[in-house]
């Protein structure tokens, strides 16, 4: 349930509400003081006769039961739109910010050539993946720490922040290490306790939907990391698995305003996985941003054709260049822009 305090109400009458619940076992007390109102949210199980209690506390306006699962990621005891640093960039705000990179860190030539061209063509954080989630044991499989080395320190070079995929709990201290952002992908949105173990870390969650997640079980996903401490989860739309085998998956675009509906937390979109196929990312990518998404992450390669990991969905860095001209159009016809790759 959540407190809704009255306008004006006093610090003080916030700092009761607040002992109040916390005073009862297994009740915990979340506030956000939002620009309109003060919201108190109680997260765990909470009688109707405690309702009653708070409803009489002075400077309460109202109690209301929050009937959704996800507490801490809804909309309903965080009304105001939540937005996550990474150095001098801004998740989730009226910026479209844009991450790109290749799929697989492959050698340093390769990651720093990417490094350099998506970022004059206005990338504002750098993808990699060191640790790779294959369907094949055969597959390349990512350089590992190795990998999460060359994408410091292309990320150092360039002036870019880094994200990339973490797999294991066993790993999150490592990529934690090297990482601004640390990835949590499509195929561990269920893995609660690799979820439970990012929840401890202090940098953002860029968290994927999975190929087979309703919004309402991954909201339950960015919970988990929210409830264990860390209340920086950007959700990233990467396609779900349908009927169709022309594309690999389907983006889901409606997801975009579907979650900004749910949620507070920022939402981007993935048209790269999202679609499987390169020709259809640019298109996919400008659909994303008028929907409303806060951001895309884009996989982008020197020589596609040569990637060792989805080159068919893999941009060239012309490609890329062309596909940031439209970006930057449709952002500023819905009310959003992108900022310039060195601003
Ligand atoms: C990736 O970002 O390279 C990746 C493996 O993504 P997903 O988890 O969405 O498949
Ligand atoms: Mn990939």
């Amino acid at each position: 349930m959540i407190v809704v305090m009255e306008q004006g109400c006093s610090q003080e009458q916030i700092e009761q509400i607040t002992a109040h619940i916390e005073g009862k076992p297994g009740l915990s007390a979340h506030l956000s003081s939002g620009t309109e109102r003060t919201i108190i949210g109680v997260i765990g199980p909470a009688s109707p006769d405690f309702r009653n209690e708070l409803e009489q506390m002075p400077g309460v306006n109202e109690v209301v039961p929050i009937s959704k699962p996800y507490k801490l990621a809804g909309r309903d005891m965080h009304p105001d739109d939540t937005i996550i640093k990474v150095g001098d960039v801004s998740i989730g705000g009226d910026e479209v910010v844009v991450i790109a990179g290749p799929c697989s860190i492959e050698t340093e030539e390769q990651l720093m050539s990417t490094a350099v061209a998506v970022k004059n063509s206005g990338a504002r954080i750098l993808r990699g993946g060191a640790f790779k989630p294959r369907s094949s044991p055969y597959a390349f499989r990512g350089l590992g720490v190795e990998g999460l080395k060359l994408l410091s320190k292309a990320g150092k070079e360039t002036g870019l922040p880094v994200c990339t995929e973490v797999m294991t709990s066993e790993d999150v201290d490592v990529v934690a290490e090297y990482s601004d952002i640390v990835q949590i992908g499509a195929r561990n949105v269920q893995n609660f306790m690799l979820l439970d173990t990012v929840g401890k870390l202090k940098q953002p969650i860029l968290l994927k939907r999975g190929f087979a997640t309703t919004y309402e079980e991954w909201l339950l996903s960015a919970e988990y990391i929210m409830a264990g401490g860390n209340p920086n989860v950007i959700l990233c739309e990467r396609g779900i698995r349908t009927f169709e085998t022309y594309t690999r998956n389907i983006l889901d675009v409606a997801a975009v305003p579907s979650i900004k509906r749910l949620s507070h937390l920022p939402i981007i979109a993935d048209p790269s996985h999202g679609t499987g196929r390169w020709h259809l990312v640019p298109t996919m990518a400008l659909s994303s941003v008028a929907a409303g998404a806060h951001g895309l992450i884009i996989e982008v390669h020197p020589n596609p054709d040569r990637a060792l990991s989805d080159g068919p969905q893999s941009l060239t860095f012309e490609n890329f260049d062309k596909m940031m001209h439209g970006v930057r159009a449709v952002a500023n016809a819905v009310g959003t822009h992108v900022a310039s790759a060195t601003s």
